[in-house]
């Protein structure tokens, strides 16, 4: 419809008389003028960005009650509160109301006495509760977390898939779905199921310049760890991550004996522990806390100077999230990891021996694919996670990851590539990178002389390569689509759907120069 130039000012009002701010943010302003004009639209930034304007602001300018469908009900009565202070004539209806409060607003309703209901999913879904709607002059339906409606997020909500009965029964009626996650398979779940085809998608408010993104190979990962927190970190409070409790344990254990205040938090400590924890993380100084996912949900420290992931997250979208933690002042922060192409693969073979169905399981591969091409670029790494989000607003390369601090030069690795796909070959497509690395460099190992593969033609034609160096190669080659992991196998290497290309000579491949490192001074003595 029509562009409404006078309701467009009237949301310029509505900012500044009733939510006290001077300007919109970012997309707000755009989003809010395209629901005001009956338009649908999909709205992705992250927490903390400023969604809830978006359709409040529409919902109090259109004519009509907005629908508000939020499955955080313990939220529901704050925003309410805040609302209703502002002079927002706003209500909200779930479980912890009696029956006869509920009535009560359901009568406001229907007099027109409210702007701005907030209601949980399964009551909207009701029978009646759709009856009533359709007697009344609806602004819009706002569609919170929407990424509830995906089995891809983490938080998959059945009654949000009853949803798609809005549309149905009131297609005039603009809908807005928000959410701060949703990488590509969600994304495309929640449109498909709230039926938002003709949706304006937003995506904005992604970056997050102040925090410096950094990616190093793993090696001796506790003591890597340890010279960045003594050489960057020393005092600063931060976030360790690992992937299981007892890791999370050992290098708490680890980080204490070498003098650091480390905290472990999993969800294996009582309650009481935990609590404790993070309460010295929250109130003193300099706390490092070492845990598993497990922590950070709802916590509210704005300066976390650092989050380090010592194994790889399960997909960008994760990552994205747990660094995010760091630097909520604004000032600098760093998010450190160290990644091995190992974890990569155990990863997947986790994904690939659970109880996912094969869809579930295509789309969780996919996802580590692309944690790995993230480690693995040779671009700006703020611009692969933010294209990964489709954000689009930087548009040059950021200046503050390690790749633009110092950038990786390029060579042609046609002929490694050529060598290493080879020893993939004639070793049968089944073995990990350390046995091809052993081919390649032409060491005799047991395993090499059992199986014969000292007599392959490819045997030691890689000795000019160290073997760090070929480790580099592999990932590359894994992450570039040349070689895949066998999930169903042992998660040996085999070729993938760009390698016949380059083995027949047509196509050439580029890699980036490997740099070794200058190895972190061991903090234990010896082993
Ligand atoms: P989200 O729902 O995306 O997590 P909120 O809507 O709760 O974010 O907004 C986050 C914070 O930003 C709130 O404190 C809100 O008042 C503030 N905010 C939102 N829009 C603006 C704006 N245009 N100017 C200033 N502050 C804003
Ligand atoms: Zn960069």
């Amino acid at each position: 419809s029509e562009p409404d130039p006078a309701a467009h000012e009237r949301a310029q009002d509505l900012l500044r008389d009733v939510f006290g701010y001077a300007q919109f943010r970012g997309q707000q302003q755009a989003i809010i003028e395209h629901v005001i004009d009956g338009g649908d639209a999909l709205v992705l930034m992250p927490t903390g960005g400023g969604k809830s304007l978006c359709y409040q602001i529409p919902a109090l300018v259109r004519p009509g009650v907005g629908i508000v469908v939020s499955p955080l009900i313990a939220l529901m009565k704050d925003q309410v509160d805040a609302l209703r202070q502002a002079g927002v004539r706003a209500a909200y209806l779930n479980s912890s109301l009696s029956p006869g409060e509920a009535r009560q607003i359901e009568e406001d309703m229907r007099s027109g006495a409210l702007d701005l209901v907030y209601v949980a999913p399964e009551r909207l879904v009701m029978p009646y509760f759709l009856d009533l709607l359709e007697r009344l002059r609806i602004a819009l339906f706002a569609i919170d977390e929407a990424h509830c409606v995906s089995q891809w997020g983490h938080n998959f909500r059945p009654e949000y898939r009853a949803l798609t009965i809005l549309h149905e029964r009131f297609p005039t009626v603009p809908r807005i779905a928000l959410t701060a996650t949703a990488d590509g398979p969600t994304r495309k779940d929640i449109v498909e199921r709230l039926q938002l085809d003709e949706a304006r998608v937003f995506v904005s408010g992604f970056d997050r310049p102040n925090i410096a993104y950094r990616v190093v190979e793993k090696k001796d990962a506790r003591n890597q760890l340890l010279h960045f927190l003594r050489t960057e970190h020393p005092d600063d409070a931060g976030i360790v991550y690992c992937l299981s409790r007892r890791k999370v344990d050992e290098v708490a254990d680890f980080l204490s004996q070498h003098g650091r205040l480390a905290l472990p938090y999993h969800a294996g400590l009582d309650a009481e522990t935990r609590q404790r924890h993070q309460d010295r993380f929250l109130k003193d100084e300099g706390v490092v806390v070492v845990a598993t996912v497990a922590f950070g949900m709802g916590i509210d420290k704005p300066n976390v100077r650092f989050v380090a992931h010592l194994d790889v997250p399960r997909s960008l979208e994760a990552y994205y999230q747990e660094t995010g933690r760091a630097g909520r002042d604004g000032l600098p922060a760093t998010a450190w990891m160290t990644y091995g192409l190992a974890d990569v693969i155990s990863c997947k073979q986790m994904v690939q021996g659970s109880e996912l169905d094969d869809r579930q399981k295509r789309v969780e591969l996919q996802k580590l694919d692309a944690l790995l091409g993230y480690c693995e670029t040779a671009t700006c790494r703020r611009q692969v996670l933010l294209n990964y989000f489709s954000d689009n607003s930087l548009t040059g390369p950021c200046g503050n990851c390690d790749i633009c601090l110092n950038p990786v030069k390029r060579w042609d690795g046609t002929i490694a590539a050529q060598k290493a796909l080879s020893a993939v070959y004639r070793t049968g497509q089944r073995f990990g990178v350390q046995h091809l690395v052993d081919v390649l460099t032409g060491k005799e190992t047991e395993k090499i002389l059992e199986r014969g593969h000292h007599l392959l033609k490819t045997f030691g034609v890689g000795r000019e390569i160290g073997r760090n160096a070929w480790q580099a190669i592999f990932r590359q080659l894994v992450a570039g689509g040349y070689l895949a992991v066998d999930v169903e196998g042992h998660g040996g290497l085999l070729f993938g759907p760009k390698a016949a290309a380059v083995v027949k000579g047509e196509d050439t491949v580029e890699f980036r120069e490997h740099r070794e490192e200058k190895a972190p001074r061991r903090a234990t003595g010896g082993r």
